[in-house]
């Protein structure tokens, strides 16, 4: 049996795509591996939201030389965002590489792996496969308690610091019967808890692939409702054995009301939210094209924690946005101390390629960033501490998701998608456990069981 390993950078989206590649791959005669050094074909699946990512990426490739040296015959492929942003060009910068498929074209990768191993050319295949998004590829679920469940593709929005629209395309919406046919499935196998995907997940359902493809016919024709998220919230609430629904990504702008009063009235839609903020600064926010003020941000949040008593909120933050000054990143810590977020993935602007703010003049010098995400991150270090501190002694709903047979501790998340780690028995896998929390740790809290299963 030929073995494949995948490695992913990025988003979940990338890992529900890795998740399909081996399936893919699986149906014909591979066998997944953790040795990348034993592995007949290796694949990386890219992401080019940040500079950072494109570098980890060149320098696995560096790696896969040794690889490939010796009688045994290793093919190496590139799949995801920087796959379509790179095309051919890859083939020129990485000769170790032999093939690179883009983010439409997953459903040809066993027929390209096929053709290349067989003539020993290099190819590429990023055209835009119209048939795509498919829904109907295998995969192979990395875990069974959780599961990642894809809604929509791609982004419509146009900030102007980010390559997704431009690699991932036009957003299209996945017919809600297929989701929630999906959904059913996984409930069958076990799953307790999805995670809805998509790059704008609240503006869920303005076009449907089947009927619109690649136009804006249906919110021309008006059949678009800014409500459709949340009806599909509702529905897949009454699908019977799923315990937690989460999803990501939301956009502050497409945060609406009856989105809120979805996550205050469904039992089974978990207490988080993550709503990226990216600065405290309208001025900023006006450059970036995010389509909000602060004020509007704060709103939205104050509302959703009247509604959602408890509800836990995670963001992004960008530092170092061209022309951000002192007094602009001074605003993004005035809101992260406002606002006290749960948790914060905090970036440098890295510009990137066909990108409207990789072209403006004012960047800000590379030591200044990263003084900034160094003060981002120390003051959300304190909040954070202080929140977590704030559940000691309190009762929490934990769905358990592994077991470490080494210090015989469980680990699972909250509602708040916490992580707590507590003793137990590793058959808990996939209950859900009430839990007292003793311990506030770093990023994660310690408790002990109070009940049996449930
Ligand atoms: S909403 Fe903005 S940041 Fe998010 S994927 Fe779309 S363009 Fe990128």
């Amino acid at each position: 049996m030929k073995r494949v390993y995948i490695q992913t950078f990025g988003c979940q989206m990338n890992e529900r795509d890795s998740e399909v590649m081996a399936g893919l791959l699986q149906g014909e005669g591979y066998c997944l591996t953790r040795r990348i050094d034993q592995a007949d074909l290796i694949i990386f699946n890219t992401c080019s939201v940040r500079d950072l990512a494109e570098q980890k990426l060149y320098s696995a490739l560096g790696r896969t030389k040794d690889y490939k040296q010796g009688n045994r015959r290793v093919l190496v492929g590139v799949a995801g965002c920087i796959a379509q942003q790179e095309g051919s060009r890859l083939l020129k910068r990485a000769p170790q590489v032999d093939l690179v498929i883009g983010t439409s074209n997953l459903r040809r990768l066993p027929a390209l792996v096929e053709e290349v191993s067989r003539s020993g050319c290099r190819t590429v295949e990023t055209e835009r496969d119209p048939g795509y998004p498919h829904y109907d590829l295998p995969s192979v679920r990395a875990t069974g308690v959780r599961a990642w469940v894809n809604i929509m593709y791609g982004c419509d929005k146009a900030c102007t610091f980010c390559i997704v629209p431009h690699v991932r395309g036009e957003e299209r919406s996945r017919p809600m019967e297929a989701i929630v046919e999906e959904v059913r499935g996984l409930a069958g196998q076990g799953c307790r808890e999805v995670t809805l995907l998509g790059q704008n997940v609240n503006s869920y359902g303005k076009r449907e692939p089947r009927t619109t493809e690649f136009c804006h016919s249906s919110v021309v024709r008006g059949e678009y409702s800014r409500e459709s998220f949340a009806r599909l919230l509702k529905l897949l609430n009454d699908t019977p054995g799923i315990a937690r629904i989460r999803f990501t990504t939301a956009h502050p702008m497409d945060l609406s009301p009856g989105l809120i009063g979805a996550m205050a009235d469904l039992p089974k839609l978990c207490e988080h939210l993550h709503l990226p903020i990216q600065s405290g600064s309208d001025r900023i926010l006006r450059a970036m094209g995010r389509g909000y003020t602060y004020a509007g941000y704060l709103r939205k949040t104050r509302l959703l924690r009247e509604r959602v008593p408890g509800v836990a909120i995670s963001t992004d933050v960008i530092v170092g946005f061209p022309g951000e000054t002192d007094e602009d990143f001074t605003r993004t810590l005035e809101a992260l101390r406002e606002i006290r977020f749960h948790s914060l993935f905090a970036f440098k602007y890295s510009p990137r390629p066909f990108t409207p703010a990789a072209a403006m003049s004012d960047q800000v010098p590379e030591a200044v960033k990263e003084e900034r995400l160094q003060r981002v991150l120390q003051l959300q270090e304190t909040i954070a501490r202080c929140l977590y501190e704030g559940y000691v002694g309190k009762f929490l709903e934990i769905l358990v998701e592994e077991a470490d047979p080494a210090n015989g501790e469980l680990t699972g998340r909250t509602r708040g998608n916490l992580l707590v780690h507590f003793p137990g028995r590793a058959d808990l896998i996939g209950s859900l456990q009430r839990i007292v929390i003793t311990q506030a740790l770093g990023h994660s809290l310690r408790g002990k069981g109070v009940h049996g299963r449930q």
